[in-house]
């Protein structure tokens, strides 16, 4: 690991209950020059080699999540969660490399074990802000990361027990703010289903406007599938620390 220490920060007003997952067109040079002129920082940067760099003490709250919501958390998320991102030319669009998914899940290990997160806060960037943001992206791993017991991962056999609600109800069961039910709908497919999430040839145009869900999709029974089994998921086991 190496140190490159950020200014960017100041002092955490709560505990640490999340985890931000974030990505970024730029490798680690590029990445905190980036930071520099933004004035923004993350705990930890993971270029796609694996090399994972330091950049705030995690007793600090770093500036990366901005506005957002999720669950409970209704305000300056940057003060709960421990932010970590990644480098994806593609914004996240396509795969990961096996070097920085390694780096990732070694580091989401050590970090969940010490603080004790909950399976329903593992989040992506696109999960807090979905009208605002679209990373880590559709290519992003979040189903190998559930098999190795960080972050939930619907079992489709579980969608008929949810058959009453709605699916605003649904998308704010699992934790996403529903003022904006289209983008909350696309965000969750980033997340689950990512096979109904265009791919933009534009990355800078993505970084953005995320996108919001069309007709088709909030109308498409799979969706609708994979969202009540999400949903179910995330209801009995909103309590169950990460299983590492
Ligand atoms: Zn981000």
């Amino acid at each position: 690991m190496k140190f490159e220490p950020l200014p960017f920060f100041d002092e955490r007003r709560a505990g640490v209950e999340m985890i931000v997952l974030h990505a970024t067109a730029f490798e680690a040079e590029e990445a905190l020059r980036l930071y520099a002129d933004k004035k923004v920082s993350c705990h930890y940067f993971i270029g796609s080699d694996g090399e994972v760099y330091r950049l705030v003490d995690e007793n600090k709250r770093a500036w990366h999540a901005g506005a957002g919501r999720w669950r409970e958390f209704s305000e300056d998320i940057n003060s709960r969660s421990i932010g970590i991102e990644l480098a994806n030319k593609t914004l996240g669009q396509n795969c990961f490399s096996k070097e920085q998914k390694d780096a990732l899940s070694g580091l989401l290990k050590d970090i969940v074990r010490r603080y004790e997160i909950k399976q329903v806060n593992i989040v992506g960037h696109s999960d807090i802000a979905p009208a605002r943001k679209a990373d880590p992206g559709k290519g992003f791993f979040w189903q190998e990361l559930a098999n190795e017991g960080i972050g939930l991962w619907p079992d489709l056999r579980d969608a008929d027990k949810m058959a009453e609600k709605t699916l605003p109800d649904l998308l704010a069961m699992i934790g996403y703010d529903t003022v904006n039910i289209r983008a909350a709908a696309y965000a969750f497919c980033r997340r689950f289903l990512a096979g109904k999430v265009a791919t933009v040839e534009d990355v800078w145009a993505l970084d953005a406007n995320p996108g919001e869900a069309d007709d088709a999709l909030l109308q498409d029974e799979e969706f609708e599938r994979v969202l009540r089994a999400t949903a179910y998921k995330y209801l009995s086991e909103s309590n169950t620390p990460c299983r590492i």
